[in-house]
């Protein structure tokens, strides 16, 4: 199997400086209060349009920043770091909505709607989940109905990632026997919102319902072909897999950092806690967790970036990552002892936002189920896929 490995050029170097002292100045002393109060700050989420991190990988005639996916994966990195919560509603507004709907979007679209998501005048989700169907996503009952040059679309999207505020939503529908996705305003007649969840984890980053009755819009509004929308689930799952690994890499890197600082700092028994052995076998677990976790997103985002992307590296980088974050983040509670578990830490609200990891983006089942028909697959192939 060839193996890459993106390396960071000076611009990319630069834009992390750059979000890391955002982040430092505008989330971390906010990030506490957000979870607290499950508090969205949409102010800030539009100052990040004005950053340009929302359009990232937008070209600049679009209102985007022109950048590349790897630069998408250090803003999800470096926010993760600090408010995986913020991390997940610039993912769902930057990666699954916005380069998806640039992606695969008409040249009205990317005129009309690209620009206000890039800039954070408008919020975007990405609608796949429904209430009957989430894993099994093609088995979707949303369904939209062609009368001359409209449709009418019926239907319901759950946990939808800031639904609670999004003015624009790409969406899936089954159109016949197959499925087409399209652009749907706030705006539309038809269009609602239900309740916002109240979650145990990612608490700031709003998780709504929405419904569409009766809802017609012209067939302008379809994002790719008709009875294409296919493809479009299928690649966007996969980048966005890759994408919020990345979110769970800076969850791990600041469990790991607080727990070296904590460690180096506190006494028992007349001995810095680092001195312990069981101390230093954790630390030490935690860090081969993450290098390895951040390894493997890195070698999946070069994939994307020499589009050579695919279904086995994305769903094990996230799988990875996932999971070890929610490892490293429960060792750090413990390094922390009680203080850990107090909420005024933020240590305990890594191991919740973590959990996050295994759920969203398809679930660790999923992801496994993926990878083992990839692997069955290519070593049916070629044996020394391995190597
Ligand atoms: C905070 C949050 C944000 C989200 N944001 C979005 C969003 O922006 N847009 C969106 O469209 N969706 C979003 N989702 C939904 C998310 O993608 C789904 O929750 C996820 O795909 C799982 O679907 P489900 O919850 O219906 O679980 P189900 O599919 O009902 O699964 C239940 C359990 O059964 C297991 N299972 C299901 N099928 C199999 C199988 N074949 N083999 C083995 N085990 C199986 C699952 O792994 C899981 O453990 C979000 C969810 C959360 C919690």
């Amino acid at each position: 199997m060839e193996r890459m490995i993106a390396t960071e050029k000076e611009e990319h170097k630069s834009l992390r400086e750059n979000v890391r002292d955002f982040v430092k100045k505008k989330v971390e002393p906010i990030c506490i209060k957000m979870d607290e109060e499950d508090m969205f700050p949409i102010g800030l989420f539009k100052e990040m349009g004005k950053m340009g991190y929302l359009g990232v990988t937008i070209p600049e005639e679009y209102g985007g920043s022109g950048m590349d996916y790897l630069s998408q994966g250090i803003i999800e990195e470096e926010i993760g770091y600090s408010s995986a919560s913020l991390a997940l509603s610039y993912g769902a507004h930057s990666n699954l909505c916005l380069d998806s709907l640039f992606r695969n979007g008409s040249s009205m679209q990317r005129e009309e709607y690209v620009p206000k998501l890039s800039s954070g005048q408008w919020i975007g989700s990405l609608g796949l989940t429904e209430p009957s169907s989430g894993s099994d996503a093609l088995a979707m009952k949303t369904n939209a109905t062609k009368n001359g040059d409209s449709f009418t679309i019926n239907g319901s999207k759950t946990l939808i990632t800031n639904a609670p505020y999004s003015d624009f939503f790409l969406t899936y529908a089954k159109t016949g026997d197959n499925y087409t996705a399209f652009a749907i305003l706030s705006t539309d007649e038809g269009f609602s919102r239900g309740k916002k969840f109240n979650k145990m984890g990612m608490r700031g980053s709003p998780t709504g319902e929405i419904y569409f009755q009766n809802l017609k819009i012209k067939e302008d509004r379809i994002v790719g072909k008709p009875g294409g929308a296919k493809d479009i689930i299928l690649s966007g799952l996969n980048i966005e897999r890759i994408i919020l690994s990345f979110i769970f890499v800076g969850i791990a890197r600041r469990a790991l950092e607080e727990s070296l600082k904590y460690s180096i700092e506190r006494k028992q028994f007349g001995q810095h806690l680092y001195e312990f052995e069981m101390i230093q076998d954790k630390l030490a677990t935690m860090y081969t967790k993450y290098e390895t976790a951040r390894i493997m997103a890195y070698e999946s985002l070069s994939r994307v970036q020499e589009d050579k992307m695919d279904a086995l590296h994305a769903a094990s980088a996230i799988l990875y990552a996932a999971e070890i974050s929610e490892q490293v983040s429960r060792e750090a509670i413990q390094i922390h002892g009680g203080y850990g578990y107090v909420k005024d830490s933020g240590i305990e609200r890594l191991l919740r936002d973590a959990i996050l990891g295994q759920i969203g983006a398809g679930t660790t089942e999923i992801r496994k189920h993926i990878i083992s028909g990839a692997l069955v697959k290519q070593f049916k192939d070629n044996p020394r896929i391995l190597e």
